[in-house]
Protein backbone atom coordinates (compact mmCIF):
# COMPACT_ATOMS: atom_id res chain seq x y z
CA UNK A 1 0.00 0.00 0.00
CA UNK A 2 1.25 3.47 -0.56
CA UNK A 3 1.01 6.19 1.30
CA UNK A 4 -1.11 9.29 1.30
CA UNK A 5 0.67 12.19 -0.61
CA UNK A 6 -0.61 16.00 0.42
CA UNK A 7 -1.14 17.92 -3.00
CA UNK A 8 -1.46 21.57 -3.66
CA UNK A 9 -1.08 24.38 -1.49
CA UNK A 10 -0.68 23.92 2.08
CA UNK A 11 -1.99 27.28 3.20
CA UNK A 12 -4.46 30.39 2.78
CA UNK A 13 -3.17 32.72 -0.17
CA UNK A 14 -3.85 36.42 0.72
CA UNK A 15 -4.02 38.53 -2.20
CA UNK A 16 -3.81 42.38 -0.93
CA UNK A 17 -4.86 44.76 -3.75
CA UNK A 18 -2.24 47.56 -3.37
CA UNK A 19 -4.54 50.09 -6.18
CA UNK A 20 -7.34 49.86 -3.76
CA UNK A 21 -5.35 49.99 -0.47
CA UNK A 22 -3.30 52.98 -0.75
CA UNK A 23 -3.06 54.17 2.43
CA UNK A 24 -3.29 51.65 4.90
CA UNK A 25 -1.22 53.57 7.49
CA UNK A 26 -4.03 55.51 7.68
CA UNK A 27 -6.55 52.50 7.89
CA UNK A 28 -5.30 49.65 9.89
CA UNK A 29 -8.49 48.31 10.52
CA UNK A 30 -7.57 44.84 9.17
CA UNK A 31 -4.34 44.41 10.87
CA UNK A 32 -6.44 45.16 14.07
CA UNK A 33 -9.16 42.95 13.79
CA UNK A 34 -6.67 40.04 12.28
CA UNK A 35 -6.42 37.47 15.65
CA UNK A 36 -3.34 35.96 14.33
CA UNK A 37 -2.00 39.02 14.06
CA UNK A 38 -0.71 38.27 10.08
CA UNK A 39 -0.94 41.27 8.79
CA UNK A 40 1.43 44.42 8.72
CA UNK A 41 2.48 47.92 7.35
CA UNK A 42 5.46 48.64 6.52
CA UNK A 43 6.98 51.77 4.00
CA UNK A 44 8.05 51.63 0.85
CA UNK A 45 12.11 51.35 0.93
CA UNK A 46 12.63 53.16 -1.82
CA UNK A 47 16.53 53.46 -2.31
CA UNK A 48 16.85 57.22 -2.82
CA UNK A 49 14.50 57.91 -0.13
CA UNK A 50 15.20 54.95 2.69
CA UNK A 51 16.11 57.70 4.69
CA UNK A 52 13.85 60.65 4.43
CA UNK A 53 10.26 60.47 6.86
CA UNK A 54 7.30 59.22 4.48
CA UNK A 55 4.11 60.90 5.12
CA UNK A 56 2.01 58.40 5.48
CA UNK A 57 -0.98 59.99 4.11
CA UNK A 58 0.44 59.95 0.55
CA UNK A 59 -0.28 57.29 -1.67
CA UNK A 60 1.78 54.34 -2.00
CA UNK A 61 4.51 55.28 0.90
CA UNK A 62 3.17 52.42 3.29
CA UNK A 63 2.47 49.35 1.81
CA UNK A 64 0.02 46.44 3.57
CA UNK A 65 1.55 42.74 3.48
CA UNK A 66 1.16 39.49 5.07
CA UNK A 67 3.89 38.08 7.03
CA UNK A 68 2.44 34.78 7.95
CA UNK A 69 -0.14 33.28 5.47
CA UNK A 70 0.42 29.82 6.76
CA UNK A 71 -1.31 31.04 10.54
CA UNK A 72 -4.45 31.95 8.81
CA UNK A 73 -7.71 30.99 9.55
CA UNK A 74 -9.57 32.14 6.71
CA UNK A 75 -12.05 33.80 8.75
CA UNK A 76 -12.64 36.44 7.00
CA UNK A 77 -12.82 39.06 9.05
CA UNK A 78 -10.29 40.82 7.38
CA UNK A 79 -11.88 41.29 4.01
CA UNK A 80 -15.45 41.60 6.09
CA UNK A 81 -13.95 45.49 7.98
CA UNK A 82 -12.20 46.27 4.66
CA UNK A 83 -13.99 49.83 3.57
CA UNK A 84 -12.67 49.40 -0.49
CA UNK A 85 -12.57 45.37 -0.27
CA UNK A 86 -8.90 45.41 -1.55
CA UNK A 87 -8.50 42.03 0.70
CA UNK A 88 -9.04 38.59 -1.36
CA UNK A 89 -8.00 35.21 0.27
CA UNK A 90 -7.79 31.85 -1.10
CA UNK A 91 -8.88 28.64 0.83
CA UNK A 92 -5.93 26.15 0.74
CA UNK A 93 -5.99 23.46 -2.19
CA UNK A 94 -4.54 20.53 -0.44
CA UNK A 95 -6.06 17.01 -0.94
CA UNK A 96 -5.43 13.93 0.37
CA UNK A 97 -4.07 11.38 -2.71
CA UNK A 98 -6.34 7.95 -2.01
CA UNK A 99 -3.99 5.51 -1.11
CA UNK A 100 -3.55 2.49 -3.61
CA UNK A 101 -3.14 -0.86 -3.30
CA UNK A 102 0.52 -1.70 -4.23
CA UNK A 103 0.66 -2.82 -7.68
CA UNK A 104 -2.59 -1.08 -8.55
CA UNK A 105 -0.83 1.52 -10.50
CA UNK A 106 0.58 -0.94 -12.91
CA UNK A 107 -2.78 -2.10 -13.33
CA UNK A 108 -2.42 -5.39 -11.58
S1 LIG B 1 -8.84 35.70 7.24
FE1 LIG B 1 -8.75 35.99 9.49
S2 LIG B 1 -6.79 35.05 10.10
FE2 LIG B 1 -6.70 35.33 7.88
S3 LIG B 1 -5.66 37.32 7.59
FE3 LIG B 1 -7.89 37.72 7.60
S4 LIG B 1 -8.42 38.22 9.73
FE4 LIG B 1 -6.38 37.23 9.74
S1 LIG C 1 -8.78 47.40 5.88
FE1 LIG C 1 -8.51 47.45 3.63
S2 LIG C 1 -7.96 49.59 3.17
FE2 LIG C 1 -7.67 49.29 5.38
S3 LIG C 1 -5.49 48.76 5.59
FE3 LIG C 1 -6.64 46.83 5.44
S4 LIG C 1 -6.62 46.30 3.23
FE4 LIG C 1 -6.04 48.46 3.43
Amino acid sequence: MTYPLPMGRKFPKIKIDLEKCTVPFLCKKCLQICPEAILHVTRVMAKEKRLEEMDPRIDGNYVLFASRPDKCTVCNLCIDVCPVDAIKIEAPSQVRVKPKVQGEQWGQ
